[in-house]
């Protein structure tokens, strides 16, 4: 009964990152950080589990 749990639970990484322009609201690639429509450097980071 020494078994870790751990390694039985079937973790799921399904953790989304995306990023979206808080100025036009535009969904842009992670590799962006500058929104391509209007050019705003402010891009909020969201996570979806
Ligand atoms: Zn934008």
């Amino acid at each position: 009964m020494t078994q870790p749990w751990r390694t039985l639970i079937p973790w799921r990484n399904r953790t989304e990152v995306y990023w979206e322009c808080r100025r036009c609201g535009t969904t842009v690639d992670g590799a962006t950080e500058e929104c391509p429509t209007c050019g705003s450097a402010q891009i909020a980071r969201y996570e979806m589990s």
